[in-house]
C-alpha cells in the first residue's frame, strides 16, 4: 500500500457498486466554522407513556402494543409500500412508471425505551437477528416480494423520529437501486472468476490488516477501502453466504457480538449515542440463482470530527461524486483503539 494514499488526493473504487469516491486526506486538517449539531445525551426512562413503540401503549391507528418482553414486530401503520396496490405500467413517450407492491414492518429491538443496540447484551441482539432471519424468510416466501431490506435509522440527525430502539423492514417486488448495483457487480465477478467478490476482498483485507476493526470466528468488521462516510463500517461473514437464511445458531451469536462491538466503539468515539443508518444487503428472494451473493451489514454514520460536527453530502457530492477527508485507514485505526 503506497503512502500516497495518505498524503494526496485520489479516487477509490467501490467494487460492490462500481462507483468511485474522491479521497482528500490533505484537507482533514482544515478548520471548521460550519454547523454544529447539539448533543443530546439525556437519560431516557425505561418506559415512556408517550412512546407509540413502548409495550402496552396505543398507536395512532388505535391498536395497542402487547406487553412484549423481548422483540416485537408489527406491520407499519404508515407504510411506504402497499401490498394490494394494483399492477400497472405507464409508458408514455419518455414518461415511464411502474406499480410497486410491498410490505413494511417495524421491529422493536427491546421493550426498554432507554436502550440502544450498544447497550443491549449479545443474547438480546441475537434475538433481534432471529427475527430478521424469520422475517426475511417469511416475507421473501411471498410471491409478490422479491427483495427484503432490513435497516435502522438511529438518532434525530438521521431523521429518526422516535428514540425507542427499533428498525424497519421494507420488502418489495423489485430490487432497489443500491441492491441492483451490488447484484450486478457480484454476479459479473462470480461469472468471470467462479469466486465470490467479497470472499476475495475479505482475504485481501485480512492480509493487509489496515482497515480491520474486529474479527471473531465467523465475522470481520472493517472500514471498507471505498468508505464514503467518515466512520463507515461493514460487518461481513468470513464464509460466502447468500443471505441470513444460511446463518447457523453459532454464527448468529458471532454476528450479535460483531454488532455489539461496533455500536459500542461508535458510542465511545465521540462519547455520545452515535447516530447512523445501518442496513443489511443480501440476496433477492426471487427465483434467480443467488450463488454470487455474499450478504453483509453496513453502518453509515454522519458524524465527522465530534458529536456536534456532521458530514454534509452537498455541492460536489450532489453534482460529482461522494468525497471524504480522513482516510479509511485513519478511521479504522481510531475505531480499533475503542474495541
Ligand atoms: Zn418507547
Amino acid at each position: 500500500m503506497t503512502q500516497d494514499l495518505q498524503d494526496y488526493s485520489h479516487k477509490r473504487f467501490n467494487i460492490l457498486t462500481g462507483e468511485w469516491v474522491l479521497v482528500s486526506p490533505h484537507r482533514a486538517k482544515r478548520p471548521w466554522q460550519g454547523q454544529e449539531e447539539s448533543i443530546v445525551n439525556e437519560q431516557r426512562p425505561s418506559h415512556d407513556a408517550q412512546c407509540y413503540l413502548c409495550a402496552g401503549n396505543t398507536r395512532v391507528n388505535g391498536e395497542t402494543n402487547p406487553n412484549y418482553t423481548d422483540v416485537f414486530v408489527f406491520t407499519n401503520d404508515f407504510a411506504a409500500l402497499q401490498k394490494d396496490s394494483p399492477s400497472f405500467t405507464l409508458e408514455d413517450g419518455l414518461f415511464m412508471a411502474k406499480s410497486e407492491q410491498g410490505i413494511c414492518k417495524v421491529v422493536c429491538f427491546s421493550p426498554d425505551h432507554s436502550k440502544s443496540l450498544a447497550q443491549m447484551n449479545v443474547a438480546s441482539i441475537k434475538n433481534v437477528i432471529d427475527v430478521w432471519k424469520k422475517e426475511y424468510l417469511e416475507l421473501g416466501a411471498n410471491d409478490s416480494i422479491n427483495y427484503v431490506q432490513i435497516f435502522e435509522n438511529k438518532g434525530a440527525v438521521m431523521g429518526c423520529s422516535n428514540p425507542h430502539p427499533h428498525g424497519q423492514i421494507w420488502s418489495q417486488s423489485t430490487l432497489p437501486n443500491e441492491v441492483l448495483k451490488k447484484d450486478t457487480q457480484q454476479r459479473d465477478y462470480f461469472t468471470k472468476t467462479k469466486r465470490g467478490l467479497l470472499e476475495d476482498y475479505i482475504k485481501q483485507e485480512l492480509k493487509a490488516h489496515k482497515r480491520i476493526i474486529f474479527e471473531n470466528d465467523s465475522f470481520v468488521v472493517l472500514v471498507p477501502f471505498w468508505a464514503v462516510w467518515p466512520f463507515e463500517t461493514m460487518i461481513v461473514p468470513k464464509q460466502k453466504q447468500a443471505s441470513l437464511k444460511d446463518i447457523s445458531d453459532k454464527e448468529e451469536l458471532d454476528f450479535a457480538e460483531a454488532i455489539s462491538v461496533t455500536t459500542k466503539a461508535y458510542d465511545n468515539l465521540f462519547k455520545c449515542s452515535f447516530p447512523y443508518s445501518s442496513g443489511i444487503h443480501q440476496a433477492p428472494t426471487n427465483d434467480a440463482d443467488q450463488s454470487h451473493w455474499h450478504w453483509h451489514m453496513s453502518f453509515y454514520p454522519p458524524l465527522l470530527r465530534s458529536a456536534t460536527v456532521k458530514k454534509f453530502m452537498v455541492g460536489y457530492e450532489m453534482f460529482g461524486s461522494p468525497q471524504r477527508d480522513i482516510t479509511a485507514e485513519t478511521a479504522a485505526e481510531r475505531l480499533r483503539q475503542l474495541v
